[in-house]
């Protein structure tokens, strides 16, 4: 067996090698946290003949607004990208993950979200329609107010499960209920995603402040009085982040806020800025006023984005895999994912919190030693066996990929499993793409 890496500069390369069915793992940006880039030769498993490695981020791409102001984008086109091409027109995107260096087609393919889905809700409700190559290299067309069809029995029950966490960014299988769902969330396993049309927004003025905070290790009861008071300005307040006060570790001297307190930003449309201030922050009975800074917009990106960045190239450096969540709950058992948390963070090993704090959807990322590895994975697998007690969603965001499969079977059941096979059958006759993935059965 052989791993070979192919790139791709046009779609008609693309197409062909989709009709020559040769299994492989299509990759854009490579920001993936859940596939694990630098060991794909140890953990992608395959052990019949050649695999391929096929880079789709050099493919051509372009960008056009549409008149009702709808993006559309074909090819390797990243949110930065985007965000600066919409801004050139008056518009805005509604999606703003973290790491702006990701590619929108593969958004699509994990279901990404990000600190604007405080505002305007989740990315897969904003894809109007988009384009995939199929199995056999033809490009095929699905629109989102098509239903989603497929000629499974399993699909009923298993849209009656998804009920359960309609309410989630994502919930511990992909939706499929609407035609554009066949390739969000679905991680590359029915087709690759070649053009978007998503909807944007008119440009707004934003104002960025921050909040410091006692570190949620001793009191959680500010960070909760936060938390309930932006709920209902989601039509004002676009994001709602956390850095705790572990993050401030891997910023430079001069980066760092606050003096051993956590941190809470506001993304707030400038229009709504001084309503927010007023009635919102300034009613606050546990935070003091002097406690709430104005930052500049690049500043806070800069901070947002460099604290998992830093926390990613030192687990590289120190030879592990990083062990991070990516958990969602409802806000009524928020407290109880911060207690878990906070157990979790006092067995002696380095820790750091961060993540989407207003949707209740956060990241706690253990820096172990190789020798503490074991310890952590111990914890966390306690902390998804509570998750799915919850009902909440294990992983929001992020995806499945490679390294949470060991996780994710306990959500799935009969009716998931069963609808993957049919889907995998269907859409993927000859297990071209991404054999290894959740859908396969060796994905579980
Ligand atoms: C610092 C940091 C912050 C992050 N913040 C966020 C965040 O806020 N929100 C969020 O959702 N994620 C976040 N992520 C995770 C990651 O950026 C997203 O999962 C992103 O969508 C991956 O894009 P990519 O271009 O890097 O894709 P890759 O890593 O190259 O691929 C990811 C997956 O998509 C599949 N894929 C890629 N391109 C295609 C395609 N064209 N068609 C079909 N399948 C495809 C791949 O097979 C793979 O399974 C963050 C990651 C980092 C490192």
């Amino acid at each position: 067996m052989s791993f070979i890496t192919k790139t791709f500069y046009s779609f008609e390369d693309l197409s062909s090698h989709l009709k020559a069915h040769q299994p492989s793992f299509y990759f854009s940006s490579k920001t993936s946290t859940v596939i694990p880039y630098d060991k794909l030769d140890t953990l992608l498993p395959w052990s019949k003949g050649d695999f391929f490695l096929c880079d789709l981020s050099k493919l051509p791409h372009k960008m056009e607004v549409k008149e009702n102001g709808n993006l559309v984008m074909r090819g390797g086109v990243s949110w930065e990208e985007a965000k600066i091409f919409l801004r050139s027109k008056g518009r805005n995107l509604k999606t703003s993950p973290t790491e702006q260096l990701a590619l929108i087609t593969a958004g699509i393919a994990t279901s990404c979200t990000g600190e604007r889905c405080f505002g305007f809700g989740t990315m897969r409700s904003q894809v109007v329609s988009l384009k995939y190559l199929d199995f056999n290299g033809e490009e095929k067309d699905l629109k989102r107010n098509d239903e989603f069809k497929t000629s499974s029995t399993n699909l009923k029950p298993y849209q009656q499960d998804f009920k359960t966490y309609q309410t989630f960014k994502n919930a511990p299988y992909p939706r499929f209920e609407q035609a554009t769902d066949l390739m969000i969330g679905t991680e590359g396993q029915m087709g690759i995603v070649t053009e978007v049309e998503i909807e944007t927004v008119e440009n707004f003025d934003l104002t960025y402040v921050f909040i410091l905070l006692p570190k949620w290790e001793e009191n959680i009861e500010p960070h909760m009085e936060i938390f309930k008071s932006v709920q209902t300005h989601r039509n004002a307040i676009m994001s709602c982040e956390i850095l705790d006060s572990n993050c401030m570790n891997y910023l430079k001297p001069d980066e760092k806020l606050g003096s051993n307190q956590d941190v809470i930003f506001l993304e707030v449309k400038t229009e709504h800025f001084e309503d927010i201030y007023e009635n919102i922050l300034c009613q606050l009975k546990l935070i003091d006023n002097n406690s709430i800074f104005e930052i500049a917009e690049n500043k806070f990106h800069h901070i947002r984005a460099g604290v998992p960045r830093a926390i990613f190239e030192e687990n590289s450096k120190m030879g592990v895999v990083k062990i991070g969540t990516d958990c969602q709950v409802s806000g009524e058992k928020f407290t109880d994912l911060l207690k878990f948390y906070r157990e979790a963070a006092s067995i002696g090993v380095r820790y750091c919190l961060f993540g989407h704090f207003g949707d209740a959807h956060l990241h706690f990322n253990y820096m172990p030693t190789k020798e503490q590895s074991a310890q952590c994975l111990e914890k966390i697998q306690r902390l998804y066996d509570k998750v799915l007690e919850w009902k909440g969603s294990p992983f929001a965001e992020h995806g499945i990929g490679l390294l949470k499969q060991k996780y994710i079977k306990k959500y799935h059941g009969s009716h998931q499993l069963g609808l993957f096979l049919d889907l995998k059958k269907e859409h993927d006759p000859y297990n071209q793409f991404f054999p290894q993935g959740f859908m396969t059965q060796s994905g579980h």
